[in-house]
C-alpha cells in the first residue's frame, strides 16, 4: 500500500460498516455458502470475516492486497454486464493502508494447505506464512485507522458503529437468500441465517432481519414484462414511522439508492391511496445486465440504466397494480 492506497481508501473505507461490506461482498463473489462476520467494539477494534468461497492461491495472496489488482475482469470488454461485486481491484489494498490487515486463505480441500499474510498500515510483510485453514478465506481487520487520527476521530460509538454494520449486514442478507449468513458482536451471535430460497425460508430472514411486523403489514408482489422482473414486499401504510427507514431496493443482486427508482415508488404510492406515508419496501429488480451500468461509483449504489423512462414505467405501473388490488374496496 502507498500514499494514493490511503486517498483512495476515503471512497471505500469510511467507517467499519464498508469494511464489512467490501469483505463479504469479496466473499460472495468467491462463490461461498457461508459466510460468518465477527466484530468487537463497533468493528473499531477487530473485524473478521470468514468465508467457504475458492480463496486465493499462494501466489496471488501478496497481490491481492495492491492496487488495481482484481482477478474479476481480464479487460474493459468485462465491465459491461459485469456480474461479480467488486471489480476495481480497490478494497483490500484500501483496507490494509488503515489498518492491521491478516489475510489467510486455502485453495484446497485439506486443510493444511493454508497461506497467511499480514500489513500493517503501508508495510506488507514479504512473506507468507503457512497457516492452516479450511478451503476458504478469512480477512482480519484489526484496529481500524490506527495511522489516520483525522480519520478515526470521524468513527462514532461503538454503538453507532455497530449499528451501521448491522444496517450493511441486512443489506447484504437480503441480497442472497442462497447464502448462509452469521453475525457475532462481543461473542455474542446476533444473527444466524440459513441459506434458503424458498418463500419460507425468504420470510423467516425477512423476519430475523426485519422484524416479524414487517410482513404481517406488507403485500407479496411478483410481476414480469418485457425481460424485468419486480418481486419482493411493500409495506402498507399502518407501518409506525420507527420503519419508515425500511426501505430495500435491488437491481440484479445489488443495492440499489436511485433517484428515477424512489421516484416511481413514491408516485405509486402516492396515486393508489398512502398520500403523506412513507413508503417501505423490499424490492427487487431484475433486468438483462447489459443494459444497467453498475460501473458509477465506486461504492457502487448507483446505476445508470440504458432506459430510465421504460424502468420508472415499468417500476411505477407493477407497484400501482399491485397497491391497487391490495385496497380494500370503498377505502380512501
Ligand atoms: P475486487 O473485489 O474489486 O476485485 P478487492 O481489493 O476487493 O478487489 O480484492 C482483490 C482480489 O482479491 C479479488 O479480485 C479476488 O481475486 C481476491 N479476493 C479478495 N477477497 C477474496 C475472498 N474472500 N475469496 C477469494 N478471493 C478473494
Ligand atoms: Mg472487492
Amino acid at each position: 500500500p502507498r500514499l494514493s492506497n490511503q486517498i483512495a481508501a476515503g471512497e471505500v473505507v469510511e467507517r467499519p460498516a464498508s469494511v464489512v461490506k467490501e469483505l463479504v461482498e469479496n466473499a460472495i463473489d468467491a462463490g461461498s455458502e457461508r459466510v460468518e462476520i465477527e466484530l468487537e467494539n463497533g468493528g473499531t477494534r477487530l473485524i473478521r470475516v470468514r468465508d467457504d468461497g475458492g480463496g486465493i492461491a499462494e501466489e496471488e495472496l501478496g497481490l491481492a492486497l495492491s492496487r488495481h489488482a482484481t482477478s474479476k475482469i481480464a479487460s474493459l470488454d468485462d465491465l459491461e454486464g459485469v456480474g461479480s461485486l467488486g471489480f476495481r481491484g480497490e478494497a483490500l489494498a484500501s483496507i490494509s493502508s488503515v489498518s492491521r490487515l491478516e489475510l489467510i486463505s486455502n485453495i484446497h480441500d485439506d486443510p493444511q494447505w493454508g497461506w497467511r499474510v499480514v500489513a500493517e498500515g503501508r508495510e506488507m510483510e514479504p512473506r507468507l506464512s503457512p497457516a492452516p485453514h479450511p478451503r476458504g478465506t478469512s480477512v482480519t481487520v484489526r484496529d481500524l485507522f490506527f495511522n489516520t487520527p483525522a480519520r478515526r476521530k470521524f468513527l462514532r460509538t461503538e454503538k453507532t458503529e455497530f449499528g451501521h454494520v448491522e444496517e450493511a449486514f441486512r443489506r447484504l442478507a437480503l441480497s442472497r437468500f442462497d447464502i448462509g449468513l452469521t453475525l457475532r458482536h462481543q461473542q455474542k451471535t446476533l444473527h444466524q441465517l440459513r441459506p434458503g430460497v424458498d418463500a419460507s425460508a425468504r420470510e423467516r430472514r425477512v423476519s430475523a432481519l426485519l422484524g416479524s411486523k414487517f410482513l404481517d403489514n406488507a403485500l407479496h408482489l411478483d410481476m414480469e414484462t418485457g425481460g424485468m422482473r419486480l418481486w419482493g414486499w411493500v409495506g402498507l401504510p399502518t407501518h409506525s414511522r420507527a420503519q419508515a427507514d425500511q426501505q430495500y431496493f435491488f437491481v440484479n443482486r445489488r443495492v440499489v439508492r436511485d433517484r428515477l427508482v424512489a421516484h416511481a415508488i413514491r408516485q405509486a404510492y402516492r396515486d393508489v391511496l398512502f398520500h403523506g406515508r412513507h413508503p417501505v419496501f423490499i424490492l427487487y429488480l431484475e433486468l438483462d445486465p447489459s443494459v444497467v451500468d453498475v460501473n458509477v461509483h465506486p461504492t457502487k449504489h448507483e446505476v445508470r440504466f440504458r432506459d430510465g423512462r421504460m424502468v420508472h414505467d415499468f417500476l411505477f405501473s407493477s407497484l400501482h397494480r399491485a397497491l391497487g388490488e391490495a385496497r380494500p374496496a370503498g377505502d380512501s
